[in-house]
């Protein structure tokens, strides 16, 4: 088993609805149970069981019926299909509700010296397992599920003055069950964690940049698509700055590729060191690093080119060749409104392309 880790907690927020949805689908799957199970339960013991006491069978109805009242409640609302924030709380109500009936039979069979109360006893075993799978948030569940109904028949063998059973062997089964369950849901629990996180990682490699850690550029693609609607909707601005390394293929040529690595990953800080919170950058190609500044002006989307390409320029790269002088041209396109992603990013392109003819390190403003 490898290694616990617990969620990091910028993705809380994404892990709490991926437990609702498993609450979804532990207390739709549970309510069958319930629904195919309990019923034969009854069925068995009206037939099979010889009771005594014909009121007995009437109980045992009694204390079955929240268990079937909350697995049908369950299949109802699942059939609704809304966000489900009931699934949860609901889940854990049907657990409790499972493991209560057969501790409010234990408690009912508890003075008997005959054979009922160790078929409750198997009865209660078999439950306090079961639930255990049905779990979302291991022990922390069980501690509820198990503990309420559990101390309520402690509390009644405590006080109620009722001999203790001639056979007790039996009970054992009892903490040996809430010792399995434990494990169970605790294994579960971490399982569900290692996914999570495991889906997670996949989903944020598949939109970074390997060598600098930055959005790559389909991310970039997904935030231009998301700016170009907001833009619509809202009819603000946003600037597209298309920057690129001056002269990258001479620090390649006299330093080496790794070099050029160097300088690529120093340039990524540089850049999220100087955007401010709702800026974005993303490497783009090669060399060619993406810039999208939302809600701009053509005054302000100049004033932050202006400012990366000064963070670029000085002071110079301390890589393991020595201090290199690197410079950085930018275009700067302002979004118009009838314009498409491509159209602006393209205005952007022809604008770096004046940059690096007016003689590199600069920005220039795209025109039409
Ligand atoms: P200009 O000022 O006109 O942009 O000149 P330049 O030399 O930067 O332009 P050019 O497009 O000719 O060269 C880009 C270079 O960037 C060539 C390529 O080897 C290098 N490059 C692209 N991606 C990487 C990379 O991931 N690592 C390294 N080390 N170099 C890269
Ligand atoms: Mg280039
Ligand atoms: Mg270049």
């Amino acid at each position: 088993m490898s290694k616990h880790v617990p969620i990091p907690p910028e993705w809380q927020a994404d892990f709490l609805l991926k437990q609702f949805s498993l609450s979804h689908r532990l207390g739709y799957s549970l309510s069958g149970v319930v629904l195919v199970f309990l019923p034969i339960f009854t069925i068995l013991d009206a037939t099979l069981v010889s009771y005594a006491d014909g009121e007995l069978i009437w109980k045992h109805i009694l204390f079955r019926l929240p268990a079937v009242i909350l697995a049908i409640t369950f299949l109802l609302l699942h059939h609704k299909k809304d966000p489900g924030f009931w699934a949860y709380p609901l889940l854990l109500t049907l657990n409790l509700s499972i493991v209560g009936m057969m501790a409010a039979m234990f408690v009912l069979h508890y003075s008997e010296q005959g054979g009922h109360l160790l078929y409750i006893t198997q009865g209660l075993t078999l439950v306090i397992i079961t639930v255990a799978t049905a779990t979302v948030y291991g022990a922390r569940d069980l501690a509820l599920i198990y503990g309420l109904p559990l101390t309520a028949v402690i509390a009644f063998i405590v006080f109620s003055g009722s001999p203790f059973p001639d056979n007790p062997i039996h009970l054992a089964f009892i903490p040996a069950a809430i010792g399995i369950g434990v494990v169970i849901a605790t294994m579960l629990y971490q399982e569900h964690q290692r996914t999570f996180i495991a889906s997670q990682q996949l989903e944020h490699s598949a939109l970074a940049d390997a060598l600098t850690g930055l959005p790559n550029r389909r991310s970039m693609q997904t935030d231009l698509q998301a700016e170009w609607s907001r833009a619509k909707r809202d009819e603000q601005c946003f600037a597209v700055l298309m920057a690129d390394l001056d002269r990258f293929k001479a620090v390649n040529d006299q330093h080496g590729h790794e070099v050029g690595d160097e300088v690529l990953t120093i340039l990524a800080t540089r850049f999220t060191n100087t955007l401010r919170g709702g800026d974005r950058v993303a490497r783009w190609g090669g060399e060619e690093f993406l810039l999208l500044i939302p809600n701009a002006t053509e005054e302000s989307a100049m004033a932050v080119a202006e400012k990366v390409r000064r963070a670029v320029a000085e002071p110079p790269f301390a890589t393991s060749a020595g201090n290199l002088a690197v410079t950085l041209s930018l275009g700067v396109a302002l979004h118009r409104q009838t314009e498409s992603i491509d159209e602006v990013i393209s205005r952007a392109d022809k604008a770096l392309y004046r940059a690096k003819q007016e003689g590199r390190n600069r920005a220039v403003l795209a025109g039409d």
